[in-house]
């Protein structure tokens, strides 16, 4: 070949190369979420020194970190903070409104279904399904948008933190079980486990009879699981893009137990890092340097407990919820003359007892105002409001809209109660354990990393949300965000 006719030839290969590329949509082959159940923001920073160079430091060093995400709504609880994180909306709108609620009147937990069965065990930890989630998920619109052969699979040690991620069409969510020491699913699913799962189940039974969920080994499972669904279902392996949910139980139930800043925390947390690492080379390998997309949040915060706060002369105190129910009855009931006005309490919100209410031929609006008036008037609470009424409220704007983002108005209680700030509600005798709840910055600041798939080094500082995150994963992935989605997507800046 001569130089024009090369010259010539290698223009065309470059030609077709450029039409090739821009004829097809390009997106990355897998999306990895993770999320960390009750990791604060400053936990990046805390244990910085001590990370290994391949886990969180990789993401840091490597990825963006969106490093001023807050919750978008109040109660800031595990349940209502991974099923925002996949639809991009708040509890008003998806419906998870706490991790306990009511749905026509009637208590139940987030992911509580009791028309499915479990698959794997034949106790009640196997009736759950997404069907209380009323929007759909990131995973949902990837089935929707990119084609229902696109895989989508959550794990995770608790059952909503795996169930929700995942979304209504996901092809599997797989969670542990108490009784049988063992991953299970449901029939909402599956009519039984997969090969691969009751393989990890039989090869790690011993480590899953320990404490997984205040001891580091709940970490290491909980990733082995993930990792052996990544390689069994062949995540990530073509170009319809697949999904794995993450998430990490252990960090919440050990900053329960023994508080946010206690020693215990630490080697919970270096084993993460590790596993992070871990994950990430494993993703390297199997599906490929830059082919995958990796986002790391929290479900919500988490407050430092009483002592930790006493010790260093700074406010904090306890919100006991029983108590405030049972007294709140009893004065309500000196004014109406009918006992248990209030019916119940979840988290920081009060239901009424509508019936009782409607028999006694009480007015509501006069009971509720009332209810609203002697918990406001309690010591340890900032705020209590009629949370249908929470816009007129003489609360600061950027609490007051979480209020309203947070309160849905067929599944929340009728009063929503937020305590001073540093109080958190308290249930247990261990005086050690953190909480979360409230809308603080303890509780509402979330870690949010981007790595891998067309994202650049970087940080920020704007103010960005967790509504925002299913937003970026689905402009990214160029296809519809979340039906009830709030949030925008984030511009990485280089
Ligand atoms: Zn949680």
């Amino acid at each position: 070949m001569n130089r024009i006719i090369r010259k010539v030839f290698m223009i065309l290969v470059v030609a077709a190369t450029a039409l090739s590329a821009a004829s097809q949509v390009e997106r990355p082959r897998l999306v990895v979420g993770i999320v960390v159940d009750q990791m604060r923001w400053d936990y990046l920073y805390k244990y910085y020194d001590r990370w290994v160079e391949g886990g969180f430091k990789r993401l840091l060093n490597e990825g963006y970190s969106c490093a001023n995400t807050m919750i978008d709504y109040v109660p800031t609880v595990t349940a209502c903070g991974h099923a925002t994180l996949y639809t991009g909306t708040t509890p008003a709108l998806h419906g998870i409104a706490g991790n306990d609620y009511m749905i026509d009147g009637r208590p139940t937990s987030s992911v509580k279904d009791t028309t499915v069965t479990g698959v794997g065990t034949t106790g009640s930890a196997g009736k759950r399904s997404p069907r209380n989630l009323l929007t759909t998920t990131i995973g949902d619109q990837i089935k929707l948008g990119i084609g229902p052969l696109a895989r989508v699979i959550g794990v995770s040690l608790k059952d909503r933190a795996a169930v929700l991620p995942a979304g209504h069409g996901a092809d599997g969510a797989y969670w542990f079980d108490n009784d049988t020491h063992q991953f299970i699913t449901s029939t909402y699913y599956m009519k039984e486990l997969p090969r691969w799962v009751k393989d990890f189940n039989k090869k790690n039974n011993k480590q899953m009879k320990g404490d997984v969920w205040k001891d580091k080994s709940g970490v290491a499972i909980t990733f082995g699981m993930a990792e052996a669904a990544l390689k069994n279902e062949k995540l990530g392996r073509d170009d319809l893009t697949d999904l794995l949910a993450v998430s990490i139980s252990t960090t919440d139930a050990a900053a329960h137990t023994f508080g946010v800043m206690s020693g215990e925390m630490e080697p919970i947390y270096l084993q993460l890092d590790k596993e992070l690492e871990s994950l990430l080379r494993l993703l390297d390998k199997e599906v490929g340097r830059g082919n995958y997309l990796v986002f790391l949040s929290a479900d919500h915060g988490g407050t430092y407990s009483e002592p930790h706060m006493a010790a260093n002369h700074m406010p904090s105190g306890r919100f006991y919820d029983s108590a405030v129910l049972e007294e709140t009855n009893a004065e309500l009931r000196k004014r109406f003359g009918v006992d248990k006005l209030l019916r119940d309490k979840m988290e920081y919100t009060f239901y009424l007892d509508n019936d009782l209410i409607a028999r006694h031929g009480l007015d509501r609006e006069a009971v509720k105002a009332e209810a609203v008036k002697i918990i406001s008037g309690r010591p340890e609470v900032m705020w209590a409001v009629d949370a249908e009424r929470a816009s007129e409220a003489s609360i600061p704007l950027e609490i007051r809209e979480r209020v309203v983002k947070g309160y849905n108005r067929k599944r929340s209680g009728e009063i929503f109660v937020m305590p001073l700030t540093g109080y958190y509600a308290s249930w247990s005798g261990d005086q050690r354990g953190s909480n979360h709840g409230s809308w603080s910055q303890s509780d509402s600041h979330i870690p949010l990393l981007f790595y891998g798939w067309k994202v650049p080094h970087g940080e920020t500082t704007r103010l960005t949300h967790m509504t925002d995150v299913a937003a970026t994963i689905c402009a990214m992935l160029h296809i519809q965000a979340p039906n009830a989605c709030l949030g925008q997507p984030i511009e990485f800046d280089e």
